[in-house]
């Protein structure tokens, strides 16, 4: 399948529609496309080879440069800025970067080649380029590395046609309106973030881009601009509530949809959203699907308080004999980049298996209990540690907790917790808590307090590293 050039396309139909605002400045599609041209230019000057990677804040730079790559036929490599030297290292030289451009911002000290502030990039005078005519389904757009919850990041390979089935698919689920403006404070280096940049193209819809999650900032914008979808991750949607509650500020009548993804939420969570008539969606979706592919319809968001949904127009689901996650959809990589045999190696019978755990309810709506590498099994019981975490996380003192399995002899494993407090409760006490919302086995016996738990740049816990620790000694 070959398209227009998307931006192209827009610029096209509807120059004048606001394509791109942060909150100072908007550009319109056809303004876009002439930045765009000249972005071009410099990047064509420097010959990169095909890939240039992007060290990037949500801004409005940012945003011009990740399009300018595309448009000059060449792969966006997404960087997370939160990765430490070593780490983003690795990822230099997995992807082969010749060029890497740096928000002035997120410079470090010795950075050298083939990192390029974008205050350098911009000085460097070249003419405008003619864009690329046209994009091509096969075509990789984006590497992007996975969170690395599980291990080290792998090299997502996302290709155009993986944008656009992804961006139809969730206009199929949450419609389109010609005056759709969508929040953009997840990171753009994410498919939380990137993908919205995509629909925007293939939509022609205006981004909204919020360069920092600032809860104060980003209720404004909710309230003061008629900004109609935002994507958030739980612990944003979280502090979203606690504003509200607070400030009790209505979001502006325009808003429609707050989609909610990357990871667990808790009952509690959604209830309040409700109450406080926040229409959140949930959805279910992974790097590897390019965002999500299950998702609820804001009609049944009630009903269906927990659940992610069903699956979107485009993708087909299922759940292996032991409850694993597989899927079928045309959003799904063609593959890591340099281990052509992990995608392969993931597919049973052409589904792919997404290592996550779930069940679905008498209708077809689907729960996410967690991922197959973290549950626990105790004496023949599953236990999923993010459910033992959400009981505990309400429990007044515990600032952060998770949950993972130690060997035993008598149970094969048993739940032990890890936990940042300032208190050391007895554990009598976080037993006897336990006990009044979970089933016995799921309890953990035995408490273990750290300043700090182990996250990935994404924030999320990795609790295989705690795993080996406890079961080391
Ligand atoms: P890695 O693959 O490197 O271990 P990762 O899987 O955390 O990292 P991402 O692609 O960013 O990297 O995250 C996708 C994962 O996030 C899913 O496979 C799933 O485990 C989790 N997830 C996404 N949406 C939800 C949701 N609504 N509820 C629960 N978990 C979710
Ligand atoms: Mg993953």
């Amino acid at each position: 399948m070959e398209t227009q050039n998307w931006l192209l396309k827009q610029a096209a139909t509807q120059p004048y529609h606001v394509a791109v605002d942060d909150g100072n400045e908007q550009l319109t599609f056809a303004e876009l496309k002439k930045q765009v041209e000249l972005l071009k230019g410099k990047i064509d000057q420097l010959n990169p080879g095909s890939r240039v990677g992007l060290l990037a804040a949500n801004t409005l730079i940012s945003y011009q440069l990740a399009l300018a790559i595309i448009c000059s036929g060449r792969t966006i490599v997404w960087l997370n800025w939160r990765l430490a030297d070593e780490e983003l290292r690795r990822q230099i030289n997995d992807s082969e970067l010749r060029l890497c451009l740096v928000e002035d911002s997120l410079w470090r000290p010795k950075m050298e080649k083939p990192f390029k502030a974008y205050s350098a990039f911009m000085a460097i005078v070249a003419e405008p380029s003619v864009l690329v005519p046209t994009f091509n389904a096969e075509q990789v757009a984006s590497i992007m590395y996975t969170s690395g919850t599980t291990g080290n990041p792998k090299g997502v390979l996302q290709t155009f046609g993986n944008h656009f089935y992804s961006a139809v698919a969730s206009t199929l689920n949450l419609g389109l309106s010609s005056s759709d403006k969508w929040l953009c404070v997840a990171p753009i280096f994410h498919i939380s973030g990137f993908s919205i940049i995509m629909r925007g193209l293939i939509y022609g819809m205006t981004v909204r881009l919020v360069k920092k999650f600032r809860v104060e900032e980003i209720e404004k914008v909710l309230a003061n601009e008629a900004v109609t979808i935002m994507s958030v991750v739980p612990f944003m949607l979280k502090k979203l509530i606690l504003q509200q509650e607070h400030t009790n500020i209505h979001y502006n009548p325009a808003f429609r949809c707050m989609l909610l993804g990357g990871g667990t939420i808790d009952r509690q969570t959604l209830k309040k959203c409700f109450r406080l008539s926040i229409p959140v969606v949930q959805c279910y979706g992974m790097t590897e699907t390019c965002s999500q592919i299950i998702a609820l319809r804001s009609a049944d968001a009630l009903e269906k308080v927990g659940s992610v949904g069903q699956p979107l127009f485009t993708t087909q689901l299922k759940l292996s004999e032991e409850g694993e996650i597989l899927l079928k959809t045309p959003a799904l990589t063609p593959g890591y980049l340099n281990l052509p045999a992990k995608l392969p190696a993931k597919m049973i019978d052409g589904w792919y298996r997404t290592g996550d755990i779930g069940h679905l309810d008498a209708d077809g709506y689907l729960y996410i209990d967690g991922r197959a590498d973290e549950m626990l099994i105790s004496g023949g019981e599953n236990i999923f540690p993010q459910e033992i975490e959400q009981v505990y996380q309400h429990y007044r003192g515990i600032k952060e907790i998770a949950v993972v399995g130690k060997n035993d002899a008598e149970w094969g494993q048993v739940p032990v917790a890890f936990i940042v407090s300032e208190h050391r409760f007895s554990p009598a006490q976080l037993i006897d808590y336990g006990y009044q919302h979970l089933a016995h086995y799921k309890v953990p016996r035995c408490y273990i307090y750290v300043d700090k738990l182990p996250k990935n740049a994404s924030g999320k816990i990795r609790r295989f590293i705690l795993q080996e620790k406890l079961n080391k000694n």
